[in-house]
């Protein structure tokens, strides 16, 4: 694993490859045109799926990276479809926060419909964890990465309530541009008939825009209370 060449501000860690860009993509386009460093560890390579390959999903992650400009990307190749919340997985991706040491881990919402995605939100709780243990083999040095939310994925069908909502409203057509980069994933052998998959998406993040009186949005969801220096911050 290549070290970022400095520490990053925000870690997106994503289940498969296509999660960073659907769920917070208009997140981590705001944060870096504010100068943040954002990087994503995606666990598996999302492979098999009917019309992509390990070689391909690459390909369109790439492309998606240079439009999201990050800062970071790795994949951890953790077996897709079976991902656990095995010790050897969260030694894994304890190393991935010890070595980029994000101030802000962005994790999987802890439910889903996909048991990849459960399983990922746990190991970012426990790899969280672990980051700051001493005397280990781990890559890196201790770490605890100071603050962890949630994000909605494409699969989630309740309704918790979130924390916070970003408001993404100048960047959602770079957002669904990234998206539009899974060519495998939204747009071989798929119908595109109304509405689609980026449909729901784009709607979704206008439903969030509505929520925060603005017109784009992505939620973000925390167990823990958010510390705010004062409240300067909602006068804009
Ligand atoms: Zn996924």
């Amino acid at each position: 694993m290549q070290a970022p060449d400095a520490p990053l501000d925000i870690l997106v860690v994503a289940p498969h490859p296509d999660d960073a860009e659907l769920s917070v993509g208009g997140t981590i386009l705001v944060s870096r045109a504010q100068g943040l460093r954002v990087g994503v560890v995606e666990l598996t390579n999302g492979e098999p799926t009917p019309h992509g390959s390990p070689e391909i999903r690459a390909r369109e992650t790439a492309a998606a990276t240079q439009i999201l400009g990050l800062n970071w990307r790795h994949n951890l190749n953790l077996p897709n479809r079976r991902l656990e919340e095995s010790l050897d997985a969260r030694r894994e991706l304890a190393g991935v926060f010890r070595v980029t040491r994000p101030r802000i881990i962005l994790a999987p919402y802890w439910e889903d419909a996909h048991p990849d995605h459960i399983s990922a939100s746990r190991l970012c709780d426990a790899a969280r964890f672990w980051a700051k243990l001493s005397r280990t083999d781990m890559p890196g040095e201790p770490y605890h990465p100071p603050t962890i939310f949630y994000y909605w994925s494409i699969h989630l069908r309740i309704h918790p309530a979130p924390a916070m909502v970003v408001d993404i409203s100048d960047v959602i057509d770079r957002k669904m541009e990234a998206i539009r980069c899974y060519e495998s994933q939204f747009f071989i052998g798929k119908s595109q008939e109304f509405p689609t998959p980026l449909d729901d998406i784009h709607d979704r993040a206008r439903y969030w825009g509505w929520a925060i009186h603005s017109k784009f949005g992505e939620p973000l969801g925390s167990r823990e209370s958010l510390r705010t220096p004062g409240l300067q911050a909602w006068l804009s």
